[in-house]
């Protein structure tokens, strides 16, 4: 069926992996997970701009209509109430997996990891689609390896505060290659770095989005630790660029897709303060428990194979993110540009 629907139509890959994907062929039926969120919405963007058919499956935990409302009405999109947890019948060619309670304040609680992902997988199974999903660089824990590559295999905590997402997205990658390897399924995993951009979540914890709301809002940006630990942001038109050459090549990952630039909490602030409010007071405050101290990318495979790499620097894409916040905090009421 995905033969059918997809390769037979003549929507070719050349020798290194990189994908003509403006190419002309027949639209796919492609079912996002989790469509209504941050990462999804800019993914379905991309794949309805593209002349596919895009189902978003979508129980709207950390996701919003307002995030897809543009899409309404067009006979190629489709929005279905839905929680992953209980199985779901569809017709499609390929499956991006991405319903997951993303972030810390969301994520202690939900089974969606384990559970979800492998409906999905009995899905692409049942309809012979291919399955893409969405990891994190959290399954390398607090890493011991610096940069992580994608051979390294983590050094988690398995009972800690953080296990529930580390741990599910492990075993939800175990789940993904025994499907693959059992039932023969096409699959796809990609670990994701860091992503911010427009439609984050303003209150879900993430230090992005709250330090470009709390800078915005007048209000100390909130340090948590020494503000020493690192991380590396990558912006989400990057990320999507990424996931669509996986779902389109011809190699299963696991793929590192990241941004490689590496920032301290406290540089990141600094950044923040830069692009929006130079006299924006920094608070540190108590750290949370088990936080990785660093975390970077090497994306040499996903870069070799993909043909893929990130292309926004932080400094240029945080100001597109500010814009959307300031837009959603304060309604339309415009505020001084910074
Ligand atoms: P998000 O919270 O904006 O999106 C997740 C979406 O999944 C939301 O729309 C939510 O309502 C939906 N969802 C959650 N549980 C569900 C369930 N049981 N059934 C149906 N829908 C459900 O987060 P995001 O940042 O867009 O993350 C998307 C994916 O990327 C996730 O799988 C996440 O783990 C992964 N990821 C993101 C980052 C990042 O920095 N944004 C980093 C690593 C991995
Ligand atoms: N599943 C689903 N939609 C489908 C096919 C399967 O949600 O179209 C669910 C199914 O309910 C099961 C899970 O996916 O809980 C795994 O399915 P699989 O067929 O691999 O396992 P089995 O049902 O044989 O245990
Ligand atoms: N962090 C911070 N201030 C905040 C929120 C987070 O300093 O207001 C820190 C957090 O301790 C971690 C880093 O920023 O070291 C990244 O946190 P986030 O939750 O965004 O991502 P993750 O820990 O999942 O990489």
């Amino acid at each position: 069926m995905y033969q059918n629907g997809h390769l037979a139509t003549g929507f070719g890959i050349n020798s290194v992996g990189k994908i003509p994907l403006g190419l002309k062929r027949k639209g796919l039926r492609i079912v996002v997970t989790g469509g209504a969120g941050f990462v999804g919405s800019h993914l379905v963007d991309r794949l309805i701009a593209r002349g596919d058919s895009v189902i978003v499956v979508d129980n709207f935990f950390t996701g919003r209509k307002e995030n897809v409302v543009h899409h309404f009405g067009n006979p190629r999109f489709e929005l279905i109430r839905h929680d992953v947890v209980e199985p779901l019948l569809l017709e499609v060619d390929q499956i991006y997996h991405l319903a997951c309670p993303a972030s810390p304040v969301h994520y202690k609680h939900n089974p969606t990891n384990v559970v979800g992902t492998l409906n999905m997988l009995g899905l692409a199974k049942r309809v012979g689609a291919r399955f893409l999903l969405t990891s994190t660089s959290e399954v390398y824990g607090d890493p011991l390896q610096h940069p992580q590559v994608e051979t390294y295999w983590g050094n988690v905590n398995p009972i800690g505060v953080r296990s529930c997402y580390d741990e599910g997205k492990r075993t939800a990658e175990t789940l993904t290659m025994d499907y693959h390897r059992g039932a023969g399924v096409e699959v796809r995993i990609a670990r994701i770095f860091n992503t911010y951009g427009p439609r984050m979540c303003i209150d879900d914890g993430r230090v992005v989005s709250n330090f470009v709301a709390q800078a915005l809002r007048k209000e100390p940006l909130t340090v948590y630790g020494d503000g020493k630990q690192t991380r590396s942001f990558q912006f989400v038109s990057d990320l999507v660029e990424g996931l669509m050459r996986l779902m389109e090549g011809e190699h299963v990952g696991p793929f590192n897709l990241g941004n490689p630039g590496e920032f301290t909490m406290l540089e990141l602030a600094q950044v923040v303060q830069e692009t929006i409010d130079p006299n924006a007071k920094i608070e540190f405050r108590p750290n949370t428990e088990d936080d990785p101290h660093k975390r970077k990318p090497d994306i040499t495979k996903a870069k070799d194979l993909l043909g893929w790499e990130p292309k926004v620097a932080l400094r240029k894409g945080l100001p597109m993110m500010v814009s959307d916040f300031r837009q959603r905090i304060f309604g339309d009421h415009k505020q001084d540009d910074a």
